[in-house]
């Protein structure tokens, strides 16, 4: 079977920057499992995986445009402390989501002056051009219960 829109697949990735240092990788854990074509991976990874079947490999390189996109400054904003919980330890680094306009969204911390916090929601990884080596352990069809819900069932899965 061919991975292809609505087919749920199962991968084994390690995901690499330029200078071939690793990111993220599934080895030591479960694979990864999607439902494909439904945005949940990066539009180039999901690019590449079309059409492959079980046990195939491959080796890809993904431009930020396919990948996080390009840094914006646009994404980056000064607030007032006072948008945070009165107790909270602000600082440079941390990382929290955020609803916004368009969904949630992962903010890091980038500055942190008296009681302005410069917060920046463009993805660590914009701007990069991410280096995957992948692994497909298994392709089937969805269930509609899974199509319905948006997400897999099952070992690796969603359990309820
Ligand atoms: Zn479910």
């Amino acid at each position: 079977m061919q991975i292809a829109k609505n087919k749920v697949v199962s991968i084994d990735y390690t995901l690499k920057n330029d200078d071939g240092q690793i990111l993220d990788t599934s080895e030591g854990r479960e694979p990864l499992n999607f439902i494909h074509g439904n945005g949940h991976l990066i539009p180039g990874l999901e690019e590449a995986l079309e059409g492959k079947t079980k046990d195939e490999k491959l080796s890809v390189s993904i431009p930020p445009e396919k990948g996080y996109g390009l840094r914006s400054e646009e994404m980056v904003q000064t607030v007032d402390r006072s948008n945070f919980d009165k107790d909270a330890q602000i600082e440079v680094g941390m990382q929290f989501q955020a609803q916004m306009e368009n969904g949630m969204q992962m903010l890091t911390v980038i500055k942190v002056e008296g009681n302005n916090i410069t917060l920046d929601g463009n993805h660590p990884l914009s701007d990069k051009t991410l280096h995957f080596d992948v692994d497909v352990k298994d392709v089937r069809e969805a269930t509609a219960e899974e199509l319905e819900h948006g997400h897999v069932h099952g070992p690796g899965g969603h359990k309820h």
